[in-house]
């Protein structure tokens, strides 16, 4: 029995590529130390593997920012808007991923969007009609050969055509069937180069195959790779799926020539049934998926032999295989020292899933698998309890009714009475909540953790910043304030600290988007809350101005998609949990004075399934539920907002209303405002907040851009329902970039109010 991996994470057990690629923009490093930097990490994650006896290592699978945009870069899909910066190539590419605004000309980014059901951001490349797709770069290639001299031998991991040329946006009159040829020529060239280099294996990624499939993607993917497999020689061909089973397409794949077809048996729920029902090829090689690539628990090496053992009477060849990329977890336990043994033995995070990779070949090579001692050892572990229950909590949610669930009065008559209390002008102006972390600020919550600080003195410096960024706000002129979220490391993470049932960590990094890296909690056991949280800094901050100032939390959906949740209970359940105790909060700052509370629910779309199908009774039906539950005890005057990212929201839209918030506001400066007309043809009645500019690239938006971007909106959303506010919280940018961003956004909300009260 053989190991592969599908990817390994990228960015550093110390986040070392994070800090190198952020000091190339600062200017602070050059492009050869960087390059080197990037070098030595490919080199230690190679061996660690290595070291694991993995059989098949990934490569490739390192970037500085994004694999679809090295996809997109390798096979010359680069926007003249770009290549007319005429920029080296390395910074052209920056270029795409974060914008550029300097002497060569100003620039936005490409649009940024969510992987599948992860919270990894991908860059959406664009193919518009003067776009030549070829296979101009040497990336994977390199990579191969760096990996060969070190004497790895490597499966170069390549977005697969198909999946490609789903998540591509065509922006000019080209169409997908116009480009099957050229992106079928240009993988098939890929696969070429590889035979001459002498690879023995080669990994498509292909999980857009997981997703509902019509007849036609059937068709366009199998005319994809009947082109790119025709010139198929040495080199074998792994096609890779994940997040989910194929049940859409299985009887067609394994009729292709692929040598191998990973396929993923931790959320596939239905791939064990389709090969019991389909079988698989003797002649090709079966990557079974079976360690979970996106959560931390241990591997049950019981479940895992049993299912092994099944499969084994249905295929031939089958190779342990973790069930996506690694990319999802974090580096490795060996870092955490504030966790106990009796907690990490539970745990496996990437290195540590290499460790299991290698226990389970050993246990499947032997006669007698549950007689091997590492087995033994696991099921040990697996047979205590965990200590992790809260009899009370569970007596609550079970104990939840209908009318738990609904806000009175309805939303159209709070609105009103919101109105008249809030007083607030035409297209009110807000931020999303965080204001830039800065070093100090940073540095002040890690004194306090590492104990060089009291809590007073780190509660005395977050007020100072507080009354700086309320002073800041009203220079500015914004109409609602923030506190600026100065003591949170994390919107989420900050509530796992202050929550019983999380366990925290210290260097659980998992890459986000780019350089940016979020540390998701873990939830261990039934959630409660103890004490307050955020009132203090909200009723501080209140304090310090007549404007409103919005008390700031995260939502349970939020909280529970960006943690690592539980197996041994339902979502649902974890979700309500959560619910319950931000419902405690949300009470709290309402009985404190605070009349205007955001929600945050960043992460709600991204955990809606993958199929269609699995909409509703997998998520739908408890995720709107528990967001309701949240807010629907509070008086009708009091103004609930919330907040989402990314937000493709064309097709639950309904739900969205359905959450009864009475304002939302979401990104939308980087999908070019194609919500608004969404909102406007479902008939939306909620406030809304469409960001004007976009947060995530250092740009500074101009004022006519803004006002430009606001005119379009009013052409479809009424000037009453209108708010103004960029396009998500401010923390990871600088002073210097926000303070002018945000002047000029009041400035274009001033001057666009004039014009249309005119
Ligand atoms: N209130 C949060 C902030 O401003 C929201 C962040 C987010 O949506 N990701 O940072
Ligand atoms: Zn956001």
């Amino acid at each position: 029995m053989k190991t592969a991996v599908i990817g390994y994470p990228r960015i550093g057990a110390l986040r070392e590529l994070k800090f190198a690629v952020e000091r190339y923009f600062r200017k602070d490093l050059p492009k050869e130390e960087l390059q080197a930097i990037a070098s030595e990490l490919r080199e230690e994650h190679w061996k660690i593997q290595k070291n694991n006896e993995i059989d098949f290592i990934t490569s490739n699978d390192f970037s500085f920012y994004d694999n679809l945009l090295d996809t997109a870069v390798l096979l010359n899909i680069v926007p003249n808007r770009y290549k007319q910066l005429k920029l080296d190539v390395f910074d052209e590419y920056f270029a795409m991923a974060r914008g550029y605004q300097g002497e060569k000309g100003d620039v936005k980014a490409l649009s940024m969007k969510k992987w599948f059901n992860t919270n990894y951001h991908y860059m959406v490349p664009e193919i518009d009609d003067e776009t030549e797709i070829l296979l101009v770069g040497t990336k994977p290639f390199d990579e191969y050969v760096e990996a060969k001299n070190w004497g790895i031998e490597t499966k170069s991991a390549i977005i697969g055509a198909f999946t490609f040329l789903k998540l591509v946006k065509f922006t000019g009159k080209k169409t997908i069937e116009d480009s099957i040829t050229d992106i079928a020529s240009a993988y098939s060239d890929i696969l070429s180069k590889f035979n001459d280099l002498g690879a023995k294996w080669i990994q498509f990624d292909e999980p857009a195959l997981v997703m509902d499939l019509s007849e036609e993607d059937i068709i366009l993917f199998n005319k994809l790779y009947e082109n790119i497999l025709s010139k198929k020689n040495n080199t074998k061909v792994l096609l890779q799926t994940y997040f989910g089973d194929i049940r859409d397409c299985y009887s067609e794949v394994i009729a292709m020539p692929f040598d191998g077809i990973g396929l993923d048996f931790v959320e596939g729920k239905k791939t064990l049934e389709i090969v019991k029902s389909f079988g698989f090829p003797d002649d090709k090689i079966l990557f079974a998926g079976i360690v979970n690539g996106k959560n931390i628990w241990k591997n049950n090496y019981s479940n895992t032999v049993d299912l092994i053992s099944e499969l084994g009477r249905y295929c031939k060849n089958i190779v342990l295989s973790t069930s996506c990329s690694l990319l999802h977890v974090p580096y490795t336990l060996k870092n955490e020292n504030g966790i106990s043994d009796d907690y990490k033995k539970r745990l496996a995070f990437a290195e540590e899933k290499l460790t299991e990779l290698s226990e389970l070949k050993k246990i499947l090579s032997t006669s007698n698998p549950t007689s091997a001692a590492e087995y033994s050892e696991n099921q040990t572990i697996f047979n205590e309890s965990r200590n992790c229950e809260n009899a009370n909590v569970q007596a609550v949610v079970s104990s939840l009714s209908h009318d738990d669930f609904i806000r009175h009065p309805n939303f159209e008559k709070r609105e009103k009475i919101q109105k008249k209390e809030l007083k607030l002008p035409l297209l009110p102006t807000t931020t999303i909540g965080s204001f830039p972390q800065t070093p100090e600020v940073k540095a002040n919550r890690s004194k306090y953790k590492n104990g060089s600080i009291t809590f007073e003195q780190y509660t005395a410096f977050n007020k100072k910043k507080i009354a700086e960024c309320i002073a800041l706000q009203e220079k500015i002129g914004l109409d609602v304030l923030v506190h600026g979220e100065f003591e949170r490391n994390d919107m989420v993470e900050y509530f796992g600290e202050n929550l019983d049932g999380f366990l925290l960590t210290e260097k659980a990094w998992v890459q986000s988007y780019g350089t940016r890296c979020v540390k998701p909690p873990i939830i261990w056991g039934d959630i409660s809350r103890s004490k307050p949280i955020t009132i203090d800094y909200a009723v501080y901050a209140q304090s310090l101005t007549s404007k409103h100032v919005k008390g700031m939390l995260t939502g349970p959906v939020t909280i529970l998609n960006w943690s690592f949740p539980r197996e041994d209970i339902s979502l649902r359940d974890c979700a309500f949990q959560i619910a319950l105790a931000i419902r405690d909060e949300v009470l709290d700052l309402e009985a404190n004075g605070i009349k205007i509370i955001q929600i945050d629910e960043a992460a709600l779309r991204e955990k809606l399934p993958l199929r269609k199908s699995d909409w509703y009774s997998e998520y739908l039906n408890w995720a709107i539920p528990a967001f309701r539950f949240v807010h629907s005890g509070v008086k009708p005057e009091t103004q609930i907002h919330t907040h989402m990212c990314y937000s493709e929201f064309a097709d639950i839209i309904k739900d969205i209303d359905d959450m009864d918030a009475d304002v939302i506001t979401f990104e939308a400066a980087r999908s070019d405002l194609s919500i608004i007309e969404t909102l406007k043809e479902y008939g939306f009645k909620r406030e809304v907040g469409p960001g004007v500019y976009d947060i995530h690239s250092p740009r500074i938006p101009s004022i006519s851009e803004i006002k430009e971007a606001l005119f379009k909106m009013l052409e479809k959303i009424p000037k009453e329902k209108l708010w103004v506010n960029p396009d998500c919280g401010l923390k990871t940018r600088r002073y210097e970039e926000t303070v002018p961003s945000l002047e000029n956004l009041v400035a274009a909300a001033k001057d666009v109010r004039k014009s249309i009260s005119a």
